[in-house]
């Protein structure tokens, strides 16, 4: 059967674009919707209405995962996901948490306007929590299993907020694991989102096609010292948790830029105490993330900071503790999701390239649940989460066709 030459209708999305944009909106143009707060539950019910408008069943889960679906001709057929968010950071761009859920929106009114039966169930769907407002890829985690409501890896967050929130929203921390779903139910996954780099645009690219999304690993590190007069304790009997922390933060980016050139390195916080013109601190807390495509090389990595911040601590007379919070493993987009994403795009006529992604997505937590694929659009001077994230309507447009089609083509290929 030939594929039916659907497009989507772009000015029907671009008028959904402007009216989600209002819920949530900051004086700086942005959006704000944190997870699970009133705006976050606003645009639920806009998505709920919209989904309901184009005559689609809605659905949600016990992780308050928000689902639109258009059935497959046959009953028991299994079910591609196509998702996104709508939850945002504070003062965040409106394309981040927007462009997911619309353009997979107007791939399935086009797909259901057009009368066409598919053998699969398509489902779209947003993800509760995606940016970490509370947990990140709360939603995500929930539908895949591996959610585990205590490891969330801060033992300083205190979870009565989180709780609080969860309830107000209708979801039941007891009952999460329900949103569980049986991997042998679903046909795959596609998400599309903005790049959040400049790597299309410098190459001049239509669209990205996700090949892996990268490993990250964070820690708390803790330098202790030992608090004392600044003007009478001599330079060299000190225990100077701050410099052991500088000296380490300096070495660290110096080792990462050697050694790991494909890594990306963060300290993104030092809390020194007590903290005053006149005592040396007693303690630096440090907060460190890194980043790395390759499973063996983030391994290597990880050993090597943990490795340097013992001997830093260690050549200034400091005490250390190392808590790993995150580790998030590098997750491999499928072959054939990579293959149809870049033979819709030929298709269209666009020119895409392979990219990996160095920023979180659901899409990394799904890859390891069922066969997942990724399409990224330009991003405007590469800026993300902040209020001028920009990607020119075309590129939405082109997403949004390459995203209809790559639907249909995983729809066609699928064996039920
Ligand atoms: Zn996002």
């Amino acid at each position: 059967m030939p594929l039916p030459e659907l497009r989507v209708d772009s000015s029907r999305m671009l008028a959904d674009f402007n009216d989600l944009a209002f819920i949530g909106a900051t004086e700086q143009g942005g959006v704000s919707r944190l997870a699970l707060s009133n705006e976050d539950l606003q645009a639920r019910a806009w998505l709920a209405d919209r989904f309901m408008d184009a005559g689609l069943i809605v659905q949600d889960d016990d992780a308050g995962n928000l689902s639109g679906i258009l059935p497959a001709s046959e009953p028991n057929a299994r079910t591609l996901l196509i998702g996104g968010h709508l939850d945002s950071v504070p003062n965040g761009g409106r394309y981040d948490c927007s462009l997911g859920l619309l353009t997979a929106l107007e791939a399935v009114r086009t797909i259901s306007e057009a009368g066409l039966k598919l053998p699969v169930n398509l489902e779209i769907i947003d993800f509760t929590d995606e940016e970490g407002c509370w947990q990140s890829l709360f939603g995500s985690r929930a539908l895949t299993g591996v959610f585990a409501y205590s490891t969330n890896g801060d033992e300083e967050r205190d979870e009565g907020p989180f709780r609080a929130a969860l309830f107000r929203a209708g979801i039941h921390p007891g009952d999460i694991y329900r949103a569980r779903r049986d991997p042998a139910t679903i046909a795959g996954y596609l998400e599309l989102h903005i790049e959040q780099g400049h790597r299309l645009e410098q190459a001049g690219m239509d669209i990205g096609v996700v090949t892996g999304i990268v490993g990250r690993t964070t820690y708390r590190m803790t330098f202790q010292g030992q608090a004392a007069h600044s003007g009478t304790t001599p330079t060299a009997e000190r225990r100077d948790a701050l410099r052991g922390a500088a000296s380490y933060i300096t070495r660290a980016f110096q080792m990462v830029e050697e050694q790991f050139p494909k890594a990306v390195l963060n300290c993104g916080n030092v809390i020194v105490e007590p903290g005053a013109f006149n005592i040396i601190p007693a303690r630096a807390r440090l907060t460190v993330e890194c980043r790395h495509i390759d499973r063996e090389r983030l391994s290597l990595l990880e050993a090597a900071l943990t490795d340097l911040a013992k001997t830093v601590a260690s050549e200034h007379r400091l005490d250390i503790s190392i808590h790993q919070a995150v580790n998030m493993p590098v997750a491999h987009m499928h072959d054939t999701m990579i293959e149809v994403i870049r033979a819709a795009s030929d298709h269209l006529g666009l020119q895409s390239m392979p990219l990996i992604s160095y920023a979180g997505h659901d899409a990394q937590i799904i890859s390891g649940f069922t066969r997942t694929g990724m399409i990224f659009v330009p991003s405007l001077g590469g800026r993300s989460h902040t209020p001028s994230e920009h990607t020119e309507w075309r590129y939405v447009e082109q997403g949004a066709n390459v995203l209809l089609h790559t639907i249909l083509r995983v729809a066609q290929g699928h064996k039920p």
